[in-house]
């Protein structure tokens, strides 16, 4: 799982605050049922002490103390039972409230793995902090569709999208990063989020920036000492990065360097990034330098996407 500590500390801090909630409502219930019957309480009293001087008896190995106890235990809990449905209660409705009954709202199962309801928030925490969680219902390899693009250009897009599915199945075995580039609206961005939803379904952390934006975060933590190492460690330690339309930002001196820092960093440490742009190869050397250009020709593979403008492409088909 792509989960930082601090982020596995927010989500289960949730499980807490749903077991006090859940004790909340048990111990009102009870008051409830205690002014409703009268001889209830008197009878759950007992009923407590029996369960004390059974563990007693546990202790002491007494068996034959154990066995009558058990019956008295039985017989009572059976009387509580029949005054509370008597009273017009649910015969439950004492029990100990379970919002997720399988993990008992604690997220593992009693051999220790991660409950379902477990492996389902961290998703949707994960999915929370992309920034993609809207247009991933919308864009994804199962809305994904190839009639835009013809001839070459089709059999390119199919090879593509070849090497954006093995990206997907080998995330785990191998650390690989995409340059994925070409001309405006020829599907670039629905290619990376389509590998997004694929990731993060299996739990790993994805972010996903414009560059503009990412620029922006970037430099203003960096300026900032007191926010941003800790931050900055979010880019560097998610287990995907995606840094869509590199090259709308405004480009200086401070951009590239940030951008070799953030490319750097995570090569360091072995997480992969998906760079997004319209820019041609031969243009990142003018724009950033000769050093973010062999970071990425030697570390990425490079994805040239060739077609129509698809968003023109739909227009003209309404
Ligand atoms: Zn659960």
């Amino acid at each position: 799982m792509g989960l930082l500590n601090t982020q596995y500390a927010e989500i289960m801090r949730k499980y807490d605050q749903i077991q006090l909630d859940n004790a909340e409502t048990e111990r009102r219930r009870q008051e409830e049922v205690f002014a409703a019957i009268p001889a209830y309480e008197a009878l759950h009293k007992q009923l407590s002490s029996l369960c004390v001087s059974r563990t007693k008896q546990l202790l002491m190995g007494n068996d034959a103390a154990l066995a009558s106890l058990k019956e008295e235990i039985r017989a009572l809990s059976q009387k509580k039972e029949e005054l509370l449905v008597a009273a017009g209660f649910p015969k439950d409705y004492l029990d100990p409230i379970y919002t997720c009954p399988h993990c008992k709202d604690t997220g593992y199962l009693p051999d220790q793995s991660k409950c379902l309801c477990l492996k389902r928030n961290i998703v949707n925490y994960l999915y929370n902090q992309s920034n993609l969680s809207d247009v991933l219902y919308r864009e994804n390899f199962d809305t994904l569709e190839t009639k835009y693009y013809n001839g070459k250009d089709l059999e390119n897009y199919n090879q593509i999208l070849a090497k954006c599915h093995n990206f997907v199945s080998g995330f785990n075995s191998g650390y690989q990063n995409l340059f994925i580039y070409g001309t405006v609206g020829t599907g670039k961005t629905f290619l990376s989020n389509c590998i997004a939803k694929e990731l993060l379904d299996k739990g790993h952390s994805v972010i996903y920036f414009s560059a503009p934006k990412l620029f922006d975060i970037l430099i203003e933590n960096r300026l900032d000492e007191q926010k941003g190492d800790a931050y900055l460690n979010d880019f560097y330690d998610c287990d995907l990065l995606i840094i869509d339309d590199l090259g709308t930002e405004c480009t200086n001196r401070l951009t590239t360097s940030e951008l070799f820092t953030c490319i750097n960093e995570r090569a360091l440490r072995k997480k992969a990034t998906i760079i997004s742009s319209n820019l041609q190869l031969g243009e990142l050397t003018d724009r950033y330098s000769e050093r973010v250009f062999s970071r990425i020709t030697s570390g990425y593979e490079l994805l040239k996407v060739t077609g129509p403008d698809i968003r023109i492409a739909k227009k003209l088909a309404q």
